[in-house]
């Protein structure tokens, strides 16, 4: 067993974004500051309404998917082509961009906390331009795991084992294979993840001080993200009582060309991606938005 240890750590950086929701964030706040084939991630957490309440207005994105999950809030997504759906609290939705998606989503609380995350991540080269979907997951459908020693882990994407059991979360048979979990770890605990040694994984870290890795361990704190070298297990020590998302997928190993929501692997898909968007032509028909 190879542990992972530490490569890089990203402090996050404030920044706003749609109509000046303050954000929180570390892949992706530089050019090129990705982990192949996570483009970004932000967080978004406050109990102060200006600082999310006008939401993020139609935008478009092609080329990628866009998973939000949702820690404490009420949001409302809509698209172009007629889908509705509304995220509350501990719920995710897994939007494959694909093709093209122009939607907007907008906070339906005018005051409480806000808190959550958006992740991008890339699409192969080949599925870059089918039909845009969704995986609307409810708050209910995401296991949430107990292990003996007090740690809890909520199973958004792959699989974790308990005792000897795995239980798999809701979204499985993405090309990626990535993996991701929500982990609370008290204090003085420690929480051991099995990855595929070639897939690239990184830990955001929103609550508490961790250390990664065993032997040379690198200490964590604040809103911070630390990129993993290789190997097939993640170990994290808390500590204090702790709360970190725990990413990760098999790389792409394909050229990224981004035009702010355009995520493609040439110069020139990127200005036909310009172009349907300018033509109305970005996004397909409902019809097909479901075609899968
Ligand atoms: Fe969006």
């Amino acid at each position: 067993m190879t542990t992972r240890s530490v490569n890089q750590i990203i402090n996050s950086m404030t920044t706003s974004d749609g109509a000046g929701v303050k954000l929180l964030r570390t892949l992706g706040s530089k050019q090129n500051l990705r982990l192949d084939p996570f483009l970004m991630l932000d967080e978004f957490g406050s109990f102060d309404a200006n600082d999310y309440i006008a939401g993020f207005p139609p935008h478009p994105h092609r080329g990628f998917e866009t998973v939000t999950y949702m820690l404490e809030g009420h949001m409302l997504h809509e698209d172009h082509m007629g889908n509705k759906g509304h995220l509350r609290s501990g719920d995710v939705q897994w939007m494959t961009a694909a093709h093209g998606i122009i939607h907007s989503e907008m906070p339906q609380q005018q005051s409480g906390r806000m808190h959550g995350f958006q992740l991008w991540i890339n699409l192969p080269a080949r599925e870059k331009m089918k039909a845009a979907s969704y995986r609307d997951i409810p708050a209910e459908k995401i296991p949430v795991v107990a292990f003996g020693n007090g740690a809890t882990v909520k199973v958004i994407a792959g699989d974790v084992v308990n005792d000897e059991q795995r239980i798999s979360g809701p979204v499985q048979g993405l090309a990626t294979q990535a993996l991701y979990l929500d982990v609370k770890l008290p204090q003085g605990q420690r929480f051991v993840q099995a990855t595929p040694a070639a897939h690239n994984a990184f830990i955001y870290l929103y609550e508490g001080e961790i250390t990664i890795g065993e032997g040379t361990v690198t200490k964590l704190q604040g809103h911070t993200a630390a990129l993993l070298n290789g190997g097939d297990q993640i170990v994290v020590n808390a500590a204090s009582d702790a709360r970190f998302l725990i990413l990760a997928a098999q790389p792409l190993n394909e050229p990224v060309v981004q035009y702010g929501p355009f995520v493609m692997n040439t110069r020139e898909e990127i200005e036909q991606a310009i172009v349907d968007y300018q033509n109305g032509k970005l996004v397909q028909e409902k019809a097909l938005a479901f075609a899968e």
